[in-house]
């Protein structure tokens, strides 16, 4: 992989360009998307942005975002677009098995593929050029970085900032996460400079659920929540009947996961949710446990050294015990603070 400051002198030139990004988009993977589209669009370039997934509806409130390309249900539509493509933007992932059902095409296509990532051990081999940086707070940090660095501060626009801050206030946890460099608040005051209007950000992404979350939220955290005190460790465990009762939509469990964390003394918060087809585990820790290491070791997952996720395909009863075996083992680091 080749430093993406190498593709700065060709941006002048018109491209085909396709940009994705992980499966079920967070706000980081669709804002840092949607962020280039904007900026690469005024350079004249013809852009098509496709999601491997289906996306929350707290996203859709994005500029350009009914636009984007749904691969599982617009699959001829993304295909044709792939296959024209003469460059490739992957955001906000590390491998390209993060992509699910995309990931075979993306793996066969011949064109330059260039990566702009924050997550932990990257497959470099699999990219023409890209920047992967574990130390930035966001890939949408990385896009805005990208944009100046490569010298069009002036093509920073209202569409461009909106995007671009919702990603880097979701996955700052709003500016509270040691990520959240003094950067990090420069970029957010020049997105200021440019008309963001955050509070409308947060509002569009935080407050717009249905009752049923909230219900569905008090139902897990009641009668699905096991702390484990001697281990410093919550874990919520879901099966899928409960997410058929609540009507549980994608993007309804975004955030769940923090509640257990805020408890007194809880290091290791986790959950694990039966989606049917796999069961999807997040992890996230506070101070030096390793949830990147942990997700790769039990659950053939990863992510970052505070906040990770894996998917198992065994039932959940199995994956559960897996889990309670897991801290077991990790009891050392678990229990030092
Ligand atoms: P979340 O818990 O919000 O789904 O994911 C937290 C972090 O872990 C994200 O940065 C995400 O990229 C990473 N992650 C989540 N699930 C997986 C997975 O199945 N495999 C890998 N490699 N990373 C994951
Ligand atoms: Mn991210």
């Amino acid at each position: 992989m080749q430093p993406v400051t190498e593709i700065f002198p060709l941006l002048a030139q018109h491209k085909n360009v396709v940009i994705t990004f992980h499966q079920k988009p967070d706000a980081d993977a669709m804002g840092s998307a949607l962020g280039l589209y904007h900026f690469l669009k005024q350079l004249g370039h013809t852009v098509t942005v496709i999601s491997p997934t289906n996306w929350a509806g707290f996203l859709s409130w994005m500029p350009g975002c009914k636009k984007v390309l749904d691969y599982e249900m617009q699959t001829v539509k993304a295909t044709a677009a792939l296959n024209d493509a003469e460059w490739l933007f992957c955001l906000d992932f590390n491998t390209m098995d993060r992509t699910r059902k995309m990931s075979e095409i993306l793996t066969r296509l011949s064109c330059t593929k260039i990566l702009i990532d924050h997550h932990q051990q990257p497959q470099v081999e699999a990219f023409n050029y890209g920047i992967s940086d574990v130390t930035k707070s966001s890939t949408s940090e990385m896009v805005y970085d990208f944009i100046k660095d490569a010298g069009y501060a002036d093509k920073i626009n209202v569409n461009v900032a909106e995007c671009l801050y919702a990603g880097v206030m979701t996955d700052t946890g709003s500016f509270r996460f040691t990520s959240t460099s003094a950067s990090v608040h420069r970029m957010v005051a020049d997105l200021k400079d440019h008309g963001l209007e955050h509070s409308q950000v947060h509002e569009n992404l935080y407050d717009n659920f249905l009752e049923s979350r909230f219900r569905f939220f008090g139902h897990v955290l009641l009668n699905r929540m096991e702390v484990f005190y001697e281990y410093n460790t919550a874990l919520i465990a879901i099966p899928q009947a409960d997410l058929i009762k609540f009507n549980v939509k994608t993007g309804d469990t975004e955030g769940l996961v923090n509640f257990p964390l805020s408890i007194h003394g809880i290091k290791l918060a986790s959950i694990i949710i039966d989606r049917g087809d796999e069961r999807k585990s997040s992890f996230r820790s506070k101070g030096g446990f390793d949830v990147n290491t942990f997700a790769r070791k039990y659950f053939n997952g990863g992510g970052h050294f505070n906040a990770s996720g894996g998917k198992n395909t065994e039932p959940l009863e199995v994956v559960v015990q897996k889990f309670k075996e897991a801290i077991k083992e990790s009891k050392e680091q678990l229990s030092s603070y």
